[in-house]
């Protein structure tokens, strides 16, 4: 692990992890009961029948809605094959061993939980409860860390979660999940991993460049893009800064320039939270310097030649840790939104200091009455708080179109899993 990756705490920017920090630094016990989310039940009728509720599912088509971005996430002790790092369990890594503890707890699995990989699955399927049917969740899997050769170090790698874990749990509950494959494209078998994976009904591969250490630029990746675009698989790849999983440290790889590369040769490219956390090289210019990675995704969503190609996720996106700039252009940008996909980035809604809802009223994007409501949601169903908070954020009286959250038309489900 770099030295500076230990300063990053989950996903908070410069100002909330401060805050953590300050906080941990005297009475970490008081600090974690902070962060620590409600993890209370099924939600309550009259919270069920609130008009805000009502207004979320009004013009939403369930069968439609698939949440493109949730996370998997065990430690192997059911025999998934999960693991987490082991700096993250290690009290000697406070910050690491912290940062697991707080996003666990922000999945409500207990410490004490007799298996965490069930605990885990369990209360996500609670939680999917409150949906209708026919909504459902993009589970993924995590391939780990290579370097250039193409062997795994395990000293980059935040967590893991095997191909098969995503596909199994997705199988055992084919309802409410589906499954995203990740493939670490240096593994000398990757292509054959990738042909396994799209037999195998996966519906998007999942990159995270900067901490898998991968340069979407690399002429090797070629065959790998040739059969992406063949299938129409769906390239999910996750830009700009990324501070919940820290791993091989390379920020330089999220450009969102980058995946031009991938693009070019006719991969659909879905980027997660539209790159909307930290600065990258604006590598167009003669001298490069940083600009808003926010705003080299916005670069390349109005390039014509990617109209068919380039999507965007939205989650993450309303956390306090972006800015409001970002928040106002994906709202006023309705020509964006048939490329615009809904997804929570599962279990983060529930990470406590991760969404501050003040924030969203000062910028004038969500009005006072509906803050609490919203609060009251989030205590019993972080996703249904995620999903309601996208359907009432406003700007200028423009909201996020109804197209956002039907996504299940980007996706082909092989017939077994239809
Ligand atoms: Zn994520």
């Amino acid at each position: 692990m770099h030295q500076a990756n230990r300063r990053h705490l989950l996903c908070c920017g410069a100002a909330a992890a401060a805050g953590l920090f300050t906080a941990l630094g005297s009475t970490p016990a008081r600090s974690m009961r902070l962060m620590i989310n409600d993890c209370a039940g099924a939600l309550p009728p009259q919270l069920k029948d609130h008009p805000l509720l009502q207004r979320c599912w009004q013009d939403l088509d369930p069968a439609q809605l698939w949440d493109v971005h949730a996370h998997l996430l065990g430690t192997g002790d059911s025999g998934s094959g999960c693991r987490i790092s082991a700096q993250m369990t290690q009290w000697w890594h406070p910050v690491e061993s912290i940062r697991r503890k707080v996003i666990l707890a922000g999945a409500c699995v207990p410490a004490d939980a007799p298996s965490i990989d069930r605990a885990y699955v369990e209360r996500l399927l609670a939680l999917t409860a409150d949906f209708p049917a026919g909504a459902r969740w993009m589970l993924y899997a995590f391939d780990v860390a290579m370097d250039k050769q193409g062997r795994p170090r395990p000293e980059w790698t935040t967590f893991h979660v095997p191909d098969g874990y995503a596909s199994r749990t997705s199988q055992q509950h084919p309802q409410r999940f589906a499954w995203v494959a990740s493939i670490h494209p240096y593994r000398e078998d990757a292509l054959t991993r990738l042909d396994a994976a799209i037999r195998g009904g996966a519906v998007a591969l999942k990159w995270l460049p900067s901490s898998m250490n991968i340069d979407l630029r690399e002429p090797r990746l070629r065959p790998f893009y040739e059969r992406l675009a063949a299938a129409r698989l769906p390239l999910i790849v996750h830009c700009g800064e990324e501070k919940a999983v820290p791993g091989a440290g390379r920020e330089e790889l999220g450009n969102p320039l980058h995946a031009r590369v991938p693009l070019s040769m006719g991969v659909r490219v879905i980027m997660a939270h539209c790159a909307s956390l930290g600065t990258a090289l604006d590598l167009d210019q003669k001298r490069p310097r940083p600009a808003q990675a926010f705003d080299l995704f916005a670069r390349l969503m109005d390039e014509p030649a990617w109209q068919g190609l380039l999507l965007g996720d939205v989650s993450a996106l309303f956390q306090s840790n972006r800015r409001p700039e970002a928040w106002q252009t994906v709202l006023a940008r309705q020509d964006w939104h048939e490329r615009l996909l809904h997804g929570s980035d599962y279990p983060l809604p529930g990470v406590g200091p991760l969404y501050r809802l003040g924030g969203l009223v000062r910028a004038g994007l969500l009005v006072e009455a509906d803050v609490k409501p919203l609060e009251q949601i989030r205590s019993h169903n972080p996703l249904l708080f995620d999903l309601a908070l996208k359907r009432v954020v406003r700007h200028r009286g423009q909201a996020l179109l109804p197209t956002v959250f039907a996504t299940r038309r980007h996706f082909v489900i092989a017939q077994a899993q239809a």
